[in-house]
């Protein structure tokens, strides 16, 4: 099986199951007891808690513990509308091709009266400066901005960012769930405020996550409860994921440089071979892009056809839409960038990891393109364009 849809989820690294099994075999006692056998736990998941802020330049007194990247989005954006709102701020500044964890929070503040101001995305999938500092009002409480974008791959200059809504004083969230392990992160340097992480997307277990929350950036109660993440999130720790999500991120974070080497190589490889297919087009920047991601649309043919195709000749990859969740509609994330629905519709999303090797990115570049071909000649509208009856668009 070649994987390539590591922007989905990623396989759990040796590493990160080997800092797991203690904690389930052995110090397996509540965090909140105090005998020693919680609180062995309790000291490891306070160490965990250090260890995850230092990969991000934050404090451990700025990492709360969550169940995922969705929770952490959920609960960055809804405590900062609720500042706002104290203060008569109702403005929030975010952009059209957003995780849903983000788009549906904002829907439902806007039905509570929030103006939900979503910045257009150029074509070639990024978001600039330029236009969060136009955007900017007095009553703006906060910007939320992906770090990098989960189907397209856009990286965003969120440091940038950040720097003009510091300037303002406004409270800057950045979704860095897809960023975390592939590109460095510095919530200083950076000056985010709020910051989303995911445990599955580096390598770690899935259900687990991070929110940091600058100090200073209060946060809702968001569980009612016991005393845990300072008396904000109810609920008994996860400590063998919370201890596997930090094995994972400082094993990720520490092999960045190398990893990236490989996989820019692995990604101009597949970007220059699934080009030369006729009638397609790269989506996203060709260089502001998270090193492990090509996103093609291929005209003519329909993504899950594609997709089915390719799981039978043992390749996973997704069309980074949202029909793999069971709706028809065009991917909003492809729609943003201008593509129309007939477009939108033939999408391929590779995202790689560490893992791939050089032998898979030949298969795939073998095995793509015949599938495209074979897909195409079976469809009458694919003929109608060919003897001139219908317009190509790409
Ligand atoms: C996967 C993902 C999420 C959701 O994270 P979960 O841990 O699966 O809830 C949020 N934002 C982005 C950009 C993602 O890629």
């Amino acid at each position: 099986m070649i994987y390539a849809d590591n922007a989905a989820t990623t396989k759990m690294s040796r590493t990160a199951i080997d800092a797991m099994l203690p904690f389930m075999e052995e110090t397996w006692g509540n965090p909140s007891s105090l005998y020693e056998a919680g609180q062995k736990a309790a000291e490891a998941l306070s160490k965990a808690r250090e260890r995850i802020a230092a990969c991000i330049g934050a404090d451990a007194k700025e990492i709360y513990f969550t169940s995922g990247g969705s929770e952490s989005d959920n609960w960055a954006i809804i405590s900062a509308a609720q500042n706002g709102k104290k203060k008569g701020k109702t403005h929030i500044i975010s952009s059209a091709f957003e995780h849903h964890a983000v788009l549906h929070t904002l829907k439902k503040l806007e039905k509570e009266g929030f103006e939900i101001e979503l910045l257009d995305v150029h074509q070639n999938g990024m978001v600039y400066p330029e236009q969060v500092e136009q955007a900017l009002r007095e009553d703006t409480c906060l910007v939320t901005l992906m770090y990098a974008n989960n189907e397209i791959g856009s990286v965003l200059p969120v440091g940038e960012i950040g720097a003009l809504c510091k300037k303002k004083n406004i409270v800057f969230h950045t979704d860095a769930v897809q960023a975390a392990g592939r590109l460095p992160i510095d919530v200083k340097e950076q000056n985010i405020d709020l910051l989303s992480l995911s445990a599955h997307k580096f390598h770690g277990p899935k259900g687990t996550g991070v929110l940091y929350a600058r100090r200073g950036i209060p946060l809702v109660n968001w569980l009612e409860g016991g005393a845990q993440e300072r008396g904000k999130r109810a609920g008994t720790e996860n400590v063998p994921a919370i201890m596997g999500m930090a094995a994972a991120l400082e094993e990720s974070c520490k092999a960045m440089q190398k990893d990236n080497e490989l996989l820019l190589d692995l990604r101009l490889r597949l970007m220059e071979g699934l080009s030369k297919i006729p009638h397609s087009a790269l989506n996203g920047d060709e260089i502001s892009r998270l090193p492990g991601n090509v996103h093609f649309c291929f005209e003519g043919i329909e993504g899950e056809s594609l997709l089915l195709l390719l799981d039978e000749k043992g390749i996973c990859a997704s069309s980074g839409s949202a029909c793999t969740s069971g709706s028809l509609d065009p991917s909003h994330v492809l729609l943003s960038i201008g593509r129309p629905h007939e477009i939108a519709h033939g999408s391929l999303r590779l995202s790689l990891s560490a893992q791939n090797t050089r032998e898979e990115v030949e298969q795939i570049l073998e095995i793509v393109p015949k599938t495209v071909e074979y897909l195409r000649n079976m469809s009458p509208l694919w003929r109608d364009k060919i003897n001139g009856k219908q317009p190509f668009i790409l």
